[in-house]
């Protein structure tokens, strides 16, 4: 361990603080300690929740020009340290340096083009006896809880809209991945007049202080359905404004039409991004009768040209599964799987060697009701199904306690869009996946979600309506 990662501090009211005390941050790719991360006590939440409330007037009254400054701000510091910065999260997440890169710029580019953003004002009414407008105002102090798997840009689909409405934040980062989240704070001091954002980390106790904190007004949660519910019944107590990005079991229906050859290096990614650790990461793949074996036989044919190694090497393609906990849940699977007697098309080792790797694991046409399909697996295991009937396959897409996304695949535009409009999903894909945009609503239908994140509408989410009649003294 370096001195240097040792000396990461929460960022409250604009100074850097020590933990009350500290727990280790492992590299996943060799289970080495590479840091030292602050466990916040609950006094130093509450000095974190003072900060944010004395910082909030004036930010609210900071015109919205010199806010949108400040998402800059925010994007130019990321932008700027993100050799270092994309080092750090590499070997605390352990996805390779490029896609650590994809997080950190994606996290720049969503403030930036979130700044461009406008809350809008609408006139009701405006007669001779009044003037009636409604308006978006901020809400107060925001607690944003990010996950691990992409630590930057999710935190950053917070950030970006709670600060240019108005309000002031504490960010919570996920004990698993801090310290990168912790190095943006310590570069931004000074960048944001102090007490809008402040940073802070700790264990298992800090997200339910948070969730239930008086003196916090608004909870936006990424993370999974479990601990959403969680979150959603603390923040009833006080009825805070939330909003909750949450698990996913996306399904890909693949129909007969598509070119195999084409599709298949894509399909791959849909499902093995960032080792399948992706909210909305394909699944599972239904894949038509028709090019099922085709398809089957190019997944695993690109499968085993797939590097996968520590994120911090070069060539490799995708890196371990982030931590210990997420590792042993993708093994059990795995073990369910091998017990049930289900075919393994490539994959399903195990090791025993230091770090969280599994291979990229395909299993063959699995039946409906195993837990591979039914779970949110979260890791490089998919399995690919056969499927011969249209309503069929949208019924078993769509018989799931999720709705975060799915994809179709077909040459067919229109057929897609008539299937798509069929999906109980926030977003449907055609002809690719996981295309996030800043200008479009992304969320979770059912138990994937409440609210949206992105565009207009989840800027929205981070103010309350507040209308404004004014009756004129002509009248
Ligand atoms: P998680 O629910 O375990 O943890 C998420 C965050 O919540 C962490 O910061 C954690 O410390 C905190 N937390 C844990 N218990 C809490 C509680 N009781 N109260 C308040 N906060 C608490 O999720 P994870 O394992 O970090 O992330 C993986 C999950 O997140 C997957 O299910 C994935 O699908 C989901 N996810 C959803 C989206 C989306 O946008 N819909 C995006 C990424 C990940």
């Amino acid at each position: 361990m370096s001195s240097e990662t040792t000396t990461y501090t929460m960022t409250i009211g604009g100074k850097g603080v020590a933990g009350a005390g500290r727990f280790d941050v492992l590299n996943p790719a060799n289970e080495q300690v590479i840091g030292q991360a602050p466990d916040c006590s609950r006094e130093q939440l509450d000095q974190a929740v003072a900060a944010a409330r004395a910082a909030f007037p004036a930010w609210r009254a900071t015109p919205i020009a010199k806010r949108r400054e400040a998402l800059l701000a925010i994007a130019g510091t990321l932008a700027g340290n993100v050799e270092e910065l994309k080092r750090l999260l590499t070997a605390e997440q352990g996805k390779p340096h490029a896609d650590a890169m994809g997080d950190i710029l994606g996290g720049a580019y969503w403030c930036q083009a979130t700044s461009n953003l406008d809350l809008p004002v609408t006139v009701v009414e405006d007669t001779a006896e009044r003037r009636g407008e409604t308006r978006h105002v901020p809400i107060g102090v925001v607690g944003a809880i990010a996950p691990w798997n992409f630590p930057i840009i999710l935190a950053m689909f917070k950030v970006a809209p709670a600060l240019l409405a108005g309000n002031t934040v504490i960010l919570k980062p996920s004990p698993f991945t801090p310290l990168t989240t912790l190095r943006i704070g310590e570069l931004l001091r000074g960048v944001l007049p102090d007490g809008v954002l402040n940073i802070v980390t700790g264990g298992d106790d800090l997200g339910p202080w948070i969730t239930s904190h008086p003196g916090i007004d608004k909870v936006s949660f990424t993370g999974s359905t479990q601990t959403g519910r969680k979150v959603m019944q603390s923040a009833a107590a006080t009825l805070k404004r939330i909003t909750l990005e949450l698990g996913g079991n996306d399904a890909a229906i693949v129909m007969p039409d598509v070119d195999v050859e084409k599709v298949a290096e894509q399909l791959f990614w849909a499902a093995f991004k960032n080792t399948g650790q992706i909210c909305i990461a394909t699944k599972r793949m239904y894949v038509h009768k028709d090019v099922y074996e085709p398809l089957k036989d190019a997944l695993v044919a690109y499968a085993k040209t797939v590097k996968m190694g520590d994120g911090a090497e070069q060539g490799v393609q995708m890196g371990p599964i982030q931590n210990r906990l997420q590792y042993q849940r993708v093994l059990d699977l795995i073990e369910d799987a091998k017990a049930n007697g289900y075919r393994f098309l490539i994959g399903g080792e195990t090791s025993e060697a230091p770090g969280y790797f599994v291979p990229v694991t395909i299993i063959d046409n699995p039946p409906e009701n195993s837990r591979i399909v039914q779970e949110e697996q979260f890791g490089p295991v998919l399995p690919l199904l056969k499927w011969d009937d249209l309503d069929d396959v949208v019924g078993k897409a769509n018989a799931t306690e999720y709705g975060l996304g799915g994809s179709i695949w077909s040459s067919d535009e229109q057929k897609a869009l008539d299937i798509a409009e069929r999906l109980a999903t926030g977003t449907v894909w055609i002809n690719e996946s996981q295309h996030l945009s800043p200008l479009a609503a992304f969320g979770g239908q059912k138990q994937s979600g409440v609210g949206v994140e992105g565009a207009l509408e989840g800027l929205l989410e981070y103010t309350n309506t507040q209308t404004v009649f004014l009756r004129k003294a002509a009248a």
